[in-house]
């Protein structure tokens, strides 16, 4: 039932005008007390669906930013990523969630979403704030075949497509600062968290857990810890519009899809580098690097072929820094 009521709603919104009771039934090969069951359904939650005798059913309106496992799933245009979906109104962790499902054998693409993380991750063991029925956190499960020496590089290509599905969505210039934080007007709006397990003998990468957090529908910065607060933006703050999550979703998973087979073409970062540079907060610019060793500043001057990030040092070396245990800083500030 729950899979007749994900393509009623998949149907209604592709076909954008009627469709006729008989047409569903065949579709689906169901009942017309089956097609109305479901479509009662979709009404309970919020959808409003117009009948009409001798022409059909029409989607009329869908509830405003509905978090739902139909919601998602009509929306999606993709071949693989969310074709296997798990929503949950609240988890701890979607990247821990992905990890077990990984384990038990789930396939490529398959993406956990949650509206309520309560112990969401950043890296080195900091968290990540979710607030609840106005952000995005989601894991996309990854199980690409090479060494893991490639693997944090797909941090790279789920900031962009990230960046690039926020802007479309919000309409404000979508930057990245590097490895994987979204900035938008100098305050991060996104976090991004890359897991990788390895197989012991051959060091190739078993599969890779991409957690994405993003800030939706805040209000205002008060919502945000006050560590925070100054640093962190949501989508509604800087449109000043609300924008549907479970779209916005599709979109960055669009846009996964895509960038994910140009790197797989290479296995390397060539063919995205230009696109993502273009975003590349910073860039010409004095920047801080911290590593485990220390800080230093240099000249931003890019990326290389495999996502490093090229830093001029005052005495004229150009250290090419590794997306690991890194973070990187405007010279007075996060950006
Ligand atoms: P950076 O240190 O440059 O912020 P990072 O990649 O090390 O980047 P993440 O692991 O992506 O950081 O995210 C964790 C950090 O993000 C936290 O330490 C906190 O400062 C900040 N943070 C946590 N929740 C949010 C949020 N909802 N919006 C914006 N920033 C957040």
């Amino acid at each position: 039932m729950k899979t007749d009521k994900t393509d009623l709603l998949s149907l209604l919104r592709s076909s954008g005008g009627y469709v006729s009771g008989q047409q569903l039934c065949e579709r689906f090969g169901v009942t017309r007390t089956a097609v109305w069951k479901a479509v009662n359904q979709l009404r309970e939650e919020g959808y409003r669906i117009e009948s009409v005798p001798h022409r059909g059913y029409r989607l009329a309106e869908s509830p405003e930013d509905l978090l739902s496992e139909s919601e998602i799933a009509s929306r999606l245009t993709t071949d693989w990523a969310g074709r296997t979906l798990y929503y949950l109104d609240e988890t701890g962790s979607t990247n821990n969630d992905a990890k077990r499902l990984a384990e038990e054998g789930a396939p490529h693409g398959t993406v956990v979403a949650a509206d309520r993380q309560n112990a969401g991750k950043g890296r080195r063991g900091r968290s990540w704030q979710t607030v609840s029925g106005e952000a995005l956190a989601f894991t996309v499960l990854l199980r690409p075949q090479f060494a893991a020496d490639r693997a944090s590089m797909l941090t790279l290509v789920a900031a962009l497509s990230v960046a690039e599905a926020v802007e479309a969505a919000a309409g404000v210039p979508a930057m990245i600062k590097w490895p994987n934080d979204i900035v938008i007007r100098q305050k991060k709006v996104c976090g991004i968290l890359t897991e990788m397990t390895v197989t012991p003998e051959m060091g190739e990468v078993q599969y890779i857990v991409a957690g994405i957090g993003i800030n939706v529908n805040q209000e205002s910065p008060e919502v945000f810890d006050r560590e925070i607060r100054d640093h962190a933006t949501s989508l509604r703050i800087e449109s000043g519009r609300r924008i549907g999550r479970a779209g916005l979703l599709c979109g960055v998973l669009d846009r996964l899809e895509k960038n994910y087979a140009v790197f797989m073409r290479t296995e390397d970062f060539s063919g995205l580098r230009q696109t993502y540079e273009e975003r590349l907060q910073g860039i010409g610019q004095e920047v801080k690097v911290l590593d485990l060793a220390g800080a230093y500043t240099g000249i931003s001057e890019g990326i290389n072929d495999r996502g490093e990030l090229r830093v001029r040092k005052a005495d004229g070396e150009t250290v090419e820094v590794y997306a690991g245990e890194v973070s990187v800083r405007g010279l007075y500030g996060y950006v």
